[in-house]
């Protein structure tokens, strides 16, 4: 059997994939099994943030994997601290609690935002505000903080003690506040999968403001957001709010799973000895991976991520069969007057990857992608949406 017949006999069938099998890569260019080449604008999902292959970030993560490759949290180890040293240093949160993917970083965040609700406001402060159209993941609790219907009809009875507000509107989060018991706010301050619609900055600034008055939690779900995406290290840091804990996953180990779950000053010290764990979690290869992504992630590299984002918007805004351009950094959503998996296809044939979003086009290019390949992708999904 071919890759595609053993994939279909032996692969659980939850993914609607692309006809394409990746089997190797180079900075933004990838290579399938029939030898095509590919502009990748996707980088698995916002992960492969320094592109494929990348040679810095190899080094690191074989150095890592000559010395020892797992070792458990029964001892301390190297890469686990120094990492959750830099996440710290870089951010002003307190501590890190380390896990393997978005979903898990999100699970740590809604403990620790349960236990502050019953250590400081009461044992029935329980309930968790999000946002209709989120996505926080699939595990049944991160399904249930989804505000999105169409991933729990199938699950029930998800976890208790989630609310939906209406993105951007501060009166429809007051009004669940007053009628529930509250213990914190999560929200994505680019809702990804949702659609790629960034969250305005006056309805975080009011956020802010109301959390600190009734003492709830404000929980960045930086998941997509996260390291160096949007422009800056952290989403949230494009619209001066001060997030108690802040998740993240996705791009962190630039494609080893890891997901962080940062805790600040008032979280930093509910979940105590034995109350959370994960057996991979804070992997020193995956750590060292990650380690040499936040490294790079300077004010240089992140005014690079700009730039790129500056340009695609140029390009697309107004362009022939667009109706519009959302998003921030380079995580941009694109509406097309075509459907979007046509223009996907069209692009996909012309060699260059884009992925979804809802109704719309997605593109997560490599933060730092050559401007060169960055304009000849970005050429063709013109034509794919103009044709
Ligand atoms: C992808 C994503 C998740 C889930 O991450 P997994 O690693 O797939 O568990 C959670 N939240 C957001 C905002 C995401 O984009």
């Amino acid at each position: 059997m071919n890759i595609k017949e053993l994939d279909k006999e032996y692969i659980a069938p939850t993914y609607a994939r692309f006809p394409l099998c990746l089997v190797s890569g180079k900075g933004s260019r990838v290579i399938d099994d029939e030898g095509k080449e590919y502009i990748d604008l996707g980088t698995g999902i916002a992960v492969n943030g320094f592109g494929y292959s990348d040679e810095e970030w190899i080094g690191a993560v074989t150095e890592q994997l000559r010395k020892v490759q797992h070792t458990s949290n029964l001892y301390f180890s190297e890469p686990c601290a120094r990492l959750a040293e830099q996440l710290c240093v870089r951010t002003g949160m307190k501590k890190v609690f380390f896990s393997n993917s978005g979903a898990e970083a999100n699970e740590c965040a809604i403990k620790a935002a349960r236990k502050y609700g019953e250590i400081n406001k009461g044992a029935e402060y329980t309930t968790i505000i999000t946002l209709k159209d989120s996505f926080h993941g699939r595990t049944l609790t991160t399904l249930a903080a989804t505000g999105q219907d169409v991933f729990h009809k199938d699950f029930l009875p998800l976890t208790d003690g989630f609310v939906y507000a209406e993105a951007n509107n501060i009166e429809s989060v007051k009004e669940l506040a007053k009628e529930n018991k509250c213990c914190a706010v999560m929200f994505e301050v680019v809702q990804g999968e949702g659609g790629v619609r960034p969250l305005t900055i006056e309805f975080l600034k009011a956020l802010e403001a109301f959390a600190k008055e009734q003492d709830l939690l404000l929980i960045a779900d930086e998941v997509q957001t996260g390291n160096g995406r949007t422009g800056k290290l952290y989403g949230y840091m494009n619209f001066d709010i001060t997030p108690d804990i802040v998740s993240t996953a996705k791009g962190l180990g630039g494609g080893l799973p890891i997901g962080a779950t940062m805790l600040g000053e008032k979280v930093q010290d509910v979940l105590g000895a034995g109350m959370h764990g994960s057996t991979f979690g804070g992997n020193p290869v995956c750590c060292a991976g990650a380690l040499n992504v936040i490294s790079r992630l300077t004010d240089e590299l992140l005014e690079g991520v700009v730039e790129r984002s500056n340009y695609i918007f140029s390009e697309l805004n107004g362009a022939k069969g667009i109706k519009s351009v959302s998003g921030l950094g380079l995580m941009i959503g694109v509406e097309t007057e075509k459907d979007a998996s046509e223009v996907i296809t069209t692009c996909r044939n012309k060699g260059v990857i884009v992925i979804k979003a809802k109704h719309k086009v997605r593109l997560l290019p490599a933060l730092n992608i050559d401007m060169d390949d960055l304009k000849k992708a970005i050429k063709i999904l013109k034509e794919a949406c103009a044709e």
